[in-house]
This record gives C-alpha cells, structure tokens and sequence, in this order.
C-alpha cells in the first residue's frame, strides 16, 4: 500500500490529499496535513473521493473506449483510438477548408489541468487560428477577471488564506463559503473563535449557513450588491472614513466616483436594498476599519457567484474593490479583494489563457505585442486579433449556424450553461460534435457524434492554482482503468486529456502545416508546464521559478520568479500597482437592476447556487447515497408565506417556468428565503427533474438551467444565473 500526494479535484480551495492505493486500485483518501490550503481537513466531498473511483461505481459511469454515432442521439459504436482520431481530423479539417478557422470551436474546463489548458489553447489559436476557444470558467469568475484588471491593472487576486488570521472584519458578498469553500470555511470559523472580536459581515439575499455566523447579515434584494457597495461610499466619504492618503498616491479616478457615489444617500440606497440605514453605516464604518482610538483596523473581502453571476458582474466586482482603495484596504496582512474561484483550476485557466480574450501569461488577443510574443513562442506566423466567442456566445453562434464543430472536454453544457434550449438547439444543429469525457453520465455525451474517454482524478499529472494563486501538482496513483471490449493492448482505455489534444493536433498538423517540425513535441505534462513557464516571463504572474522539482518540495504561490526561494503571499504592499503608472485605478459604474425583473406574470425571482455535499453535474457525487443525506432530493425552496399563497404543502409537485423553459419539482418551504424569492440548486439535471424549453427544437428534461437567464454583464460576458423571472402552478396528480 502506498500514499500518493496530490490535490482534491472539487472546489478553488485547492486541498492536498494522499491517496492511498495498491497500485492498480485507489483504497482511502485522507487530507495532507503539510498541504498550506487545508492542513489536514477534507469536507465531505474530498473525504468520499475514494469511493466515486471504486469499482463497481467507476464500471457504470467510467467512458472506457471511443465510441463514434453516425447519427446524432443514435447507437454509439466502439471504436479504436486511432480511427477515432482521424475521423475528428477529418471531420475538422472539412470544416476548416469549408468555412474557415472560425466555424469551429473548444469549449474547456476549469476542472481541466494547467497542462491540459496549455495544449487546447495552443490548438485552437495557434495551429487552427480560431479565436473561440472558451471554458466554464467564464460561467463562475470571469466578472472576477474583468474586475480586477479595470481596477489593480492585472488578474491577480491580491490575497491569501493566512489572511484571515489577520482580519478584523471580513466582509462576505455574495458567497456561501460554508457549501462552496467548506474547509476555507472551517478556517473562518476558527478565525472567529480564536478572537471574537473578529466581526463577519455577510451580504446575501439568502440566510445561508454562512449568515449564520454573521455578527451583521445585510439580507439585501437580489441583485442590489452594487447599490449597497456605492452606498457604503457615500457613507465612508460623508463620515470622513476614507483614506486620502493612499487615494493620493496610488489611484487614479476618485473624482469620478466621488461624483458617481453623491447619488446614492443612505436613505434611497437603504430603500432599494431593503435593509436599514442603521445596517448600512455600521457596515460602512466596520469595512472601513474605523474603531476610535485605534489605527485603520484590516478587512478582508470574500466574494464569489452571488456578484459575478450577473448581468453587471464587473461593476459589482469593481464597486467592492472601490471601497479596498477608497479606504487604503489592500496589500497590507488582513486586507484585501478575494475573489474565490469555484472551481478547482479556474486560476489555471486564466493563467494560461484559455479563455476567449486570452493569451497565455495573461496576455490579451487584441493586443499586438502580446500576440506577437506568443506566436514567436509557438513558431507560428500570427494568431486571431480579436476575442473569440464567450461560453454562451459560442453556443448560440452554432445555434445560429455559425459554428459547424465543437470539441467540448471535461464539462457538461447540456446541463449547465443557463437558456438550455438554445444550447440543446446548439448541439442539435453543428454538424460535428466531439466529447472529451471521463463519466458516460454527463448529459453532454447524449449529443457527441464522437465521444473520447478521458483519465480522471487520481490518474493523471499535471498541476492547478488554487484561489489564494497556490499552484499544486496533481498526481497519479493508478493506471486509468481498461476496457474489457478491446484486445489491442495499445488502443485501449481512457487517455490523458493533454495527450488527446496533441494526438490530434499531430494529425491536424500533416494537413495545415504539412512537412514542418511539429509545435506540439510533448511526452509529459512536464515539458507543456516547462513551455508555461517560459511564457510567463517578466509577466504579473511569473512563475520562472516554479518547475516541478520545486513544486516537489511544496505547493508555492505565484509570482515566483526564477531565482526565487519562496512564492508570494500577498501583492501590492509597497502600494505599485501592475499598470503603465503604477496607480490602481477607480471604476465608476452606476448600479444596474437585474436584467429579468419580476412582474405579474412571472412574480418570483429565483436564484441557482450549490448544496453543501454535491459538486457540479453529479457525475461524481451523485454516485454516493451518503452524500444525499444532506439533501435527497430535488426542491423549489420558497418562503412558507408564498407556499401558502399558492395553496401548496412541503412536498407538492408544481409546474416552474421562465420565459425559456419549465420543469416539475416538489417545493419545500425556507426561512432563508424572503417572499417572493425562489431557490433551487444546481446540480439537478435531466435525471432528476421533468419539463421543457420554449423553443421549437426544445429538448425536454435539462434541468434546472432550462429556466436560468443567458443575459451576459457586457464586459465579462458571465451570464446572470443568479436571477431569472419564474412563476409557479400547482402540478395536477396523473
Ligand atoms: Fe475538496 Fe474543496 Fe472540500 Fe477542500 S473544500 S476537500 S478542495 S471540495
């Protein structure tokens, strides 16, 4: 029996492992007590990762060989990789000579690993030149992304963990930690017990878990965040509890927002929030950091979906970075914007550039010098000048038939992109689909005209960054697991998603670049993090430093230039900002209402977020009984007053249906909700809950995103999960 040191593949928190296994099967998992993110503690879900790998489970849900349908939604028929292969070559070269680079499309994953992103994004712009490369990073923290490169210049979050040790308020803003970070909530917890004093602000519509153990929860109206962040200014401004000494020296644009924050008084800001003016300025005056006869005590922000699932995501990012700026809270110990990120590897994403508008090393498309960088980096003679498609662009450009070939890996659209109608239209209407998958459950596999099997967690290398920029080394234990269908010991099993995409970039090569020296020369994850490595030099986020012998001997935060001995905790605090003078910069954007208001016909606004022991699709988690013992079943959760306007007890069926969509779910009724609001989670997929989209080539049974909004906050292009119009009927017994 051997312990094999890795990192837990579910939420940003970034959790060590040591996988036990006897080197053909995995046996136990326990946290790393030497791992910086979680000293030892596992939550529920990275305590039961075992056990979604065993056996008998991994048989029914593994994807195990190629398979290829002649017709869409058809029998699928097992096939050889290398066959496999050459028909996605095939296919995409058709496309490529038909319409060009920009009818086909990647859409990734932030549970994909650094190296992994390196080579997709590499394919897509460099060897096949289309822009539309995106990931479902973009559904979690791209107003994230946005809103700290309009304000400190780069997507940095400034930052880290040990932070919270040195907090005197935290200020928590659209995020229940206590389900979506649970061991970074356990060290919250542990913050507030080892000094009382710590006072914990929450901002959430819902009286969360996390609410519970608020000193102040400010339950504001749905999607008021920025109203409530520019009334708080107006407050510290009024009061004189803002810092003009480091506004002075290292921002720029304070006017502007001074004269922007100036319309929204205590009193209107309070009305609109639904909260009282006596909330309002105790929050202020916390956040500030202003106790009499003590210097500006530190406050750490934690923030997350509830402002970046937003139709005006980054003016809600912004607006709260506005206040670490106006009030000098930043690049000091318990001071700062944190932004958690969902997923395991969203930070590996953006650092590699696999998002629509990004080149590695944070480098932009639209910017000349940056794509020349990396193309003399990729030997290659140029690369598209403009953003590609968003996530939900992408998706709706091949619904509209602009996109004929979409490579989808390691994510599940067909349940959780918002406006499923249009996404099933979507995967209907191109004329290729391939799926590059671990699990035969995610919904997605029902529209691949080829399906890929894909290595999973505890089978590959590789690293991911974690939120607090801790880069960790994922590492195998097993071999993956092999199909008893095939005889050919060569041609057999799931395959690594990085050695996938070079496979077949090797094939599209002989076609696009015939008889030139491949760009694509990796055997190891270790030369793609090596060829990462390089393309971050002198950059923000310049890891030089970091190989793999180094990450060998701990997880080590980024920047880590080479010559470095140690990474970097926390940025900033010599006050020098990452752009062209040095100054962070205010954003002034006024507030924006929700982008689906209710109305009379669609009277409840309801809002998407995640269970304590679930974790996306259920793929995974959803194989365990233990882990629906928190939560068995689907539910509309609704305030008992509106349950009992309706007529309805705990447990009746009912009809809920958006502009877009409707299903069939049974209601519960939730003090955590007010009146008029509705939540339900959202991992319960087709499987789970009966309905239909709007549209004329609706499928039916997509969840619970067949009701969610696709309206996008223009700059970051997130989509508005947390708000969309719904109505309810009471659903007839058959
Ligand atoms: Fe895994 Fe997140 Fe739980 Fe840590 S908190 S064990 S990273 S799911």
């Amino acid at each position: 029996m051997t312990e094999t040191r890795s990192t837990c593949p579910y939420c940003g928190v970034g959790c060590g492992v040591l996988i036990a296994s006897d080197g053909a099967q995995i046996t136990g998992v326990r946290g790393d007590p030497e791992h910086p993110a979680n000293f030892g503690r596992l939550c529920t879900k990275g305590a039961t990762l075992a056990l979604t790998v065993a056996p008998p489970i991994a048989r029914q849900t593994r994807l195990l060989q190629p398979l290829r349908r002649l017709q869409r939604q058809g029998p699928a028929q097992p096939l050889g990789w290398d066959a496999a292969l050459q028909w996605a070559c095939d296919r995409f070269a058709h496309t490529l000579r038909t319409h060009g680079p920009e009818a086909v499309g990647f859409y990734l994953s932030g549970q994909l690993l650094t190296e992994d992103y390196y080579v997709f994004n590499k394919l897509a712009k460099g060897l096949i030149g289309t822009p539309h490369l995106d990931s479902n990073s973009r559904l979690c923290m791209s107003s994230a992304v946005a809103g700290y490169k309009a304000t400190l210049g780069a997507d940095a979050p400034p930052t880290c963990y040990d932070d919270l040790q040195h907090a005197h308020c935290l200020f928590i803003a659209g995020s229940n930690t206590a389900y979506a970070h649970p061991i970074l909530f356990r060290r919250i917890e542990d913050a507030k017990r080892a000094r009382p004093a710590l006072k914990i602000i929450v901002v959430d519509p819902r009286r969360t878990d996390t609410a519970e153990i608020a000193d102040l929860h400010l339950r504001i109206e749905p999607g008021t965040d920025a109203m409530l962040l520019h009334g708080m200014l107006h407050l510290m401004l009024r009061e004189g509890w803002a810092d003009a000494a480091f506004i002075a020296a290292h921002t720029h644009g304070f006017e502007d927002l001074q004269t922007l924050v100036h319309d929204y008084p205590p009193q209107l800001v309070a009305q609109v929030c639904g909260i009282s003016v006596d909330d309002l300025t105790l929050a202020a005056r916390w956040f500030a950091g202003i106790e009499p006869g003590t210097p500006r005590q530190p406050t750490l922000s934690l923030y997350c979906q509830g402002l970046n699932q937003s139709s005006s995501g980054t003016a809600k990012n912004t607006a709260l970075i506005n206040l670490h700026l106006a009030t000098g809270q930043i690049g000091r110990p318990g001071a700062g914007p944190f932004s958690l990120t969902g997923q395991p590897n969203a930070m590996g994403g953006r650092e590699v550039g696999a998002l629509a508008h990004l080149l590695p090393g944070h480098r932009e498309l639209a910017n000349p010098t940056h794509r020349a960088e990396i193309a003399a980096l990729w030997g290659v003679p140029d690369l598209p000048q403009r953003p590609g498609k968003t996530a939900v662009e992408m998706f709706q450009a091949a619904a509209d038939g602009e996109i004929k070939a979409l490579w989808i890996a390691c994510t599940n659209p067909a349940q959780s992109l918002p406006d499923q109608t249009t996404v099933r239209r979507a995967l209907q209407r191109a004329e290729f689909v391939v799926v590059q998958e671990a699990f035969a459950t995610a919904a997605t596999c029902d529209f691949a005209d080829l399906l890929l099997p894909a290595t999973t967690w505890g089978e590959k290398e590789g690293t991911v960054t974690n939120s607090e920029r801790r880069i960790s080394r994922v590492r195998a234990a097993v071999p993956p697991p092999r199909s008893t269908d095939s005889t050919d010991p060569t041609d057999n099993g799931p395959r690594h998603d990085w050695a996938i995409a070079v496979d077949f970039a090797h094939r599209l090569e002989a076609v696009l670049r015939p008889g030139q020296a491949t760009i694509f020369p990796y055997t190891h994850p270790e030369s793609i993090w090596n060829e990462h490595r390089a393309a971050t030099r002198g950059r923000d986020l310049d890891i030089t430093g970091l190989s793999y012998a180094a990450l060998e001997l701990a997880p080590a935060q980024w920047p880590f230039p080479a010559g470095a001995t140690l990474g970097t905790a926390r940025l900033y605090a010599d006050g020098i900002f990452p752009t062209a003078d040095g100054r962070a910069r205010f954003d002034a954007q006024p507030y924006q209402p929700v982008a689906e208001p209710r109305d009379a016909r669609y009277p409840l606004a309801l809002t998407t977020g995640r269970l304590r022991d679930q974790w996306h699709g259920m793929t995974r988690t959803g194989t365990l009984g233990r882990l629906f013992g928190h939560v068995p079943e689907p539910a509309l959760e609704l305030h008992p007053q509106d349950l009992a306007r309706h007529g309805l007890q705990p447990g009746d069926l009912v009809h809920v249906a958006s502009r877009r969509g409707s299903l069939i779910a049974p209601v519960q009724p939730s003090d955590a909700l007010a009146p008029g609001q509705a939540f339900m989670a959202m991992h319960w997929g087709a499987e789970f809950l009966g309905g239909s989209g709007s549209g004329s080539n609706a499928s039916p049974g997509s969840g619970v995103n067949g009701l969610t909004s696709a309206a996008l906050c223009p700059r970051s292009k997130q989509p508005e999960f947390k708000h969309s119009a719904v109505r309810i009927t009471k659903a007839a017994l058959p």
